[in-house]
């Protein structure tokens, strides 16, 4: 059976269409195949943010300070202005613990390319502040590498230079079945053949994996729900703010927050109840604030919050990219430009084994 292309990527979201870029860029003959619209995934809908820092995660630290790199470069590659609002990254440390945590975590952070410093309580109110007085802040880590960008620009750029480099991009068009010893994928429009496939489903990536022989313990497809203000009667210019004891993460859209805190259970009522209350402990200035849906998107995550980038060589030879555990646009570029270079055989300049479904991270 002769190839319909050197590469088959399955699923046109942001790490999808990034890969398909970096691949038709590198001279490669690339089909891709969505089975709904282009970025109508996770990538749909999101906070926007591009920052560097991953506490206790310096391997998706180093994917995302390559990756805001590349960001800086859209517009000579792939070739788009795009929009990056630099606002810095703030996480508000209350215990002891976290603040240890941090300083253990500070090497490998720096050894990433992570711009990040430890700073106290005043500097971190002056950064924000939002924060109430009473919060009983020990210190803060302070990242200045963080934007506002524009997901749809970047999912719109990255398709549009695929297709400029060549790429195929087929959308309306699931893949039902992989089979990566004969390199096919059946669809509804005929099987396509290749020497190589790339799984980059997200959420939806683990069966396609594992019918492919590889094993990812993705979690099952979640809805994850980002809440938003009304209009702030003054809205100062605030990072991108997290306070580490919950996790509640707020950011300024306009002149409302825009807030996130874990993912909401079953009892959705009951989870903004928890965020109302927890965002007037840490902002008592938006106590009894009304909040409404910003947005919903599709979880997509791994057991240690980084992703699984690997391959397993041909021919005919199999890749996957999915699992990025609520930082895919922090990493797109960087993924795109790893699972070219695994296809390529070429150094990535990246610790790609600690990216790889090892035993150790399916377990
Ligand atoms: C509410 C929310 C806010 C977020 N905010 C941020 C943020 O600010 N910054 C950040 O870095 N990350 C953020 N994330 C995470 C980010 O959205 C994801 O990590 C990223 O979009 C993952 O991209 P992806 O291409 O892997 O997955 P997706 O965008 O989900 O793309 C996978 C694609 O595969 C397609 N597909 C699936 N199965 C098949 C099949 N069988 N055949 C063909 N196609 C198939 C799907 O239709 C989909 O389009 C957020 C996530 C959520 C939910």
């Amino acid at each position: 059976m002769s190839a319909d292309a050197q590469v088959v990527v399955v699923g046109g979201g942001v790490i999808g269409l990034s890969i398909a870029f970096h691949l038709a860029e590198a001279g490669v003959e690339t089909l891709l195949l969505e089975r709904d619209a282009l970025g109508s995934g996770a990538s749909r809908a999101t906070a926007d943010v591009v920052r560097s820092y991953f506490a206790g995660n310096p391997v998706s630290s180093a994917l995302a300070v390559r990756s805001l790199a590349a960001y800086h470069d859209f517009p000579e590659r792939p070739g788009l202005d795009l929009p990056l609002r630099q606002v810095g990254y703030l996480v508000l440390f209350t215990e002891r613990e976290q603040v240890a945590a941090f300083e253990a975590d500070l090497p490998a952070q720096r050894a990433a390319g992570v711009e990040v410093e430890l700073v106290g309580a005043d500097e971190a109110r002056a950064l924000n502040p939002l924060v109430g007085a009473d919060l009983p802040l020990l210190a803060a880590a302070w990242s200045p590498e963080a934007y506002i960008s524009d997901t749809a620009a970047i999912v719109g750029g990255y398709a549009q230079a695929a297709r400029r480099a060549g790429a195929d991009l087929r959308t309306g068009t699931p893949v039902t079945a992989v089979d990566a010893e004969t390199g096919t994928v059946r669809t509804a429009d005929g099987v396509f053949t290749a020497e190589a496939l790339v799984c980059a489903a997200g959420a939806w990536s683990a069966e396609l994996t594992r019918s492919a022989g590889v094993d990812l313990p993705l979690t099952e497809p979640v809805v994850q729900e980002l809440l938003t203000t009304d209009r702030l009667p003054t809205a100062p210019d605030i990072p991108v703010t997290l306070h580490a004891a919950s996790g509640l993460l707020v950011r300024l859209r306009g002149d409302r927050l825009l807030i996130g805190m874990g993912y909401p259970d079953a009892d959705r009522q009951a989870w903004r109840a928890r965020v109302a209350a927890r965002l007037a402990a840490v902002y008592p200035s938006m106590a009894g604030v009304e909040l409404h849906t910003a947005v919903t998107g599709v979880r997509d995550a791994s057991p240690d919050r980084t992703a699984f980038i690997g391959h397993r060589p041909g021919p005919p030879a199999f890749l996957y990219a999915a699992g990025f555990s609520g930082h895919g646009l922090c990493n797109a570029p960087a993924a795109g430009e790893l699972v070219r270079d695994l296809y390529l055989g070429k150094d990535p300049g990246l610790d790609a084994a600690a990216l790889s479904a090892t035993p150790e991270r399916v377990r």
